[in-house]
């Protein structure tokens, strides 16, 4: 009862938003070179652990809800500013205004790159890995967003300690955790939702550079609900993923309808995506307050984080 409607409003809301953007015109195009992917060795995959990944999800909901500016989300970047430095990777706070219908607010996006002790940010990395660490501001109810934001944040944590015993692989990344990817209203709409995100591809469109890549993970922590794909991900992307996916039990199909999320004002500066999202629509605790440890479970956080890294080794330059 509740699927077709949500799926229909998410369809519309797509159709809304691709009309926007060919009103207001897209983000910058790319300027820079552009790099080209760099393979990562496949055995980094199975190094992957979703009992630490699920260590960092239960570590950010004891922070308590993550909304853009609230004591929660500064102690959640602080616990990553820590974590990242202990494997070695150097981080930096990308911090903005914006107007929003709750008011003006300061978003903080943070990104991480490997090894050098200043990296060069006006330049890019061959791939992005990212994912949202804002959890929904939930006036009636406490909202944890354990699955919605906590779990992809645990995974790319974990990637960045699996990478960082490959320095050669691991300097061809850049970790991203994005704020304010959640609306203010109920649904995500061309002008509430995805700050961070847009924020962001604005300034990557900037760079003398441009990535190769991008992979953005959300709802990544429930196994009982089937994973999707963007389908419109270039072809080589869904061969790569289909494959690496099948290899560690990840149960993947392409998305029914286009999905408004981080990967959006990406792939609007023409950047190639990969986005792995948990079928939310059929989530009974979405933006609910289920949406809890309980919900979470270590193999799919293992499921998701070595089908996201061996995608990286199988996915052709
Ligand atoms: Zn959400």
């Amino acid at each position: 009862m509740k699927r077709a409607p949500l799926a229909i409003i998410l369809l519309v809301l797509a159709a809304v938003a691709a009309a926007w953007l060919l009103i207001r015109g897209n983000p910058p195009a790319a300027t820079g070179t552009r790099l080209s992917s760099r393979p990562i060795p496949a055995e980094l995959a199975d190094a992957f652990s979703g009992e630490r990944a699920y260590g960092h999800v239960r570590s950010i909901l004891a922070f308590g809800p993550r909304p853009p500016a609230s004591k929660g989300y500064e102690n959640t970047l602080r616990f990553l500013e820590s974590e990242l430095a202990k494997l070695g990777w150097i981080t930096l706070r990308q911090s903005f205004q914006l107007g929003t219908p709750r008011g003006p607010l300061t978003f903080t996006n943070l990104l991480a790159r490997y090894g050098k002790e200043r990296p060069d940010w006006t330049q890019s990395v061959p791939t992005i890995i990212g994912g949202h660490l804002d959890s929904k501001l939930v006036d009636d109810f406490t909202f944890l967003g354990a699955n919605d934001g906590a779990s992809s944040t645990g995974v790319i944590l974990e990637i960045a300690r699996v990478l960082a015993a490959d320095p050669k692989a691991a300097e061809s990344i850049e970790l991203v955790f994005f704020d304010g990817e959640e609306a203010f209203l109920p649904n995500i709409t061309p002008t509430d939702g995805l700050y961070g995100s847009k924020y962001y591809a604005h300034t990557i469109s900037k760079r003398h550079s441009w990535p190769a890549m991008g992979i953005v993970l959300d709802l990544v922590g429930d196994a009982a609900h089937s994973f999707f794909y963007n389908s419109e991900t270039p072809a080589n992307f869904a061969t790569a993923i289909q494959k690496s996916a099948s290899l560690h039990g990840l149960e993947l199909r392409p998305s029914p309808g286009p999905i408004l999320d981080d990967h959006v004002p990406l792939q609007n500066t023409g950047l190639p995506c990969l986005h792995l999202i948990g079928d939310f629509m059929n989530m009974p605790y979405w933006h609910q307050p289920g949406d809890t440890l309980e919900v979470i479970e270590p193999q799919a956080l293992e499921k998701t984080g070595r089908s996201t890294l061996r995608f990286l080794a199988e996915v052709a330059p």
